[in-house]
């Protein structure tokens, strides 16, 4: 699973790691057989800097809107399921406000997938171009009843604008590179490689950021909740398992993923919702 090099010309990213809310689990409930006690799981969203085609998000994290949809039942079932923590201050949009970024100043979001927890802040970037698996996108117009017990609040993200949206269709205009079939070289110059996973989502993929053979990494979103679960090779509980769109699938990336840690020593692979990555890049 040996990645291609970086070419000495590729432009030199930026890589920001950040997180919008918590939602409160059992560690048993990410890793089968690991012990019941509480924690507290990440929902990490990343800035990548570039410097010709400027501010891209690799999702949104969740939002204060998130208490909003699920205010109501059925919804409020998933926050009974999944209890969130986020201030507003602590939305994607209020962070980068920090860091002297305006939503203007986005042009890209990318979304891994749809789940509540990556285009939970999505409705903050009406001036951004928004990638989405084209299958996903699909999927995520069905009713929201159906959709709550698969993760989703519809209502996140269906005020999207459909003229600022990119479908990504991975079979028609996917290209290998290094080891995985059908990837998107979203800006054409190397620096982001897009790199489907679907199993946890019909559409969900990982963004391969290539800044120099020293530094790279894999930001695979779900494609394992945490690096315990290809390391170890094994998935999550029972309940965790009926969250994906198809579990045997999702479990099916593990090897890879575990193959590709070895292969590429430089590689930093990141689950977005590892509470030990948390630790490492943002936690105090
Ligand atoms: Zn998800």
């Amino acid at each position: 699973m040996k990645l291609p090099a970086v070419p000495e010309h590729t432009p030199k990213c930026k890589l920001t790691i950040m997180n919008a809310g918590f939602c409160m689990t059992k560690k048993s409930h990410l890793l089968k057989g690991a012990d019941k006690s509480n924690v507290s799981v990440p929902a990490l969203f990343f800035l990548i800097e570039h410097p010709v085609h400027g501010n891209i998000l690799f999702d949104t994290g969740y939002s204060t809107r998130y208490f909003e949809a699920t205010k109501a039942f059925p919804f409020s079932l998933m926050n009974k399921i999944t209890p969130v923590k986020i201030t507003e201050k602590e939305n994607a949009i209020s962070q980068l406000l920090e860091n002297n970024l305006t939503s203007k100043q986005i042009q890209t979001v990318i979304l891994s997938h749809l789940h509540a927890d990556h285009a939970g802040g999505i409705a903050d970037f009406n001036h951004s171009t928004i990638y989405v698996d084209k299958n996903e996108w699909r999927y995520g117009q069905q009713s929201k009843l159906k959709l709550l017990w698969k993760g989703y609040l519809r209502q996140m993200y269906e005020k999207i604008n459909l003229s600022s949206l990119e479908q990504l269709d991975f079979e028609e205009s996917g290209h290998p590179y290094g080891p995985f079939g059908n990837t998107i070289d979203l800006l054409k110059d190397g620096t982001i490689i897009l790199v489907p996973f679907p199993g946890h989502a019909i559409g969900q993929f990982g963004l391969l950021l290539n800044i120099s053979n020293q530094e790279r990494y894999f930001l695979i979103a779900d494609s394992a909740y945490v690096r315990d679960n290809y390391q170890m090779n094994q998935g999550g509980s029972f309940l965790s398992r009926l969250a994906h769109y198809n579990s045997s699938q999702y479990e099916s990336n593990f090897p890879i993923l575990q193959q590709t840690e070895i292969d590429n020593p430089n590689l930093v692979i990141i689950p977005s919702h590892d509470p030990m990555m948390y630790q490492q890049f943002i936690g105090k």
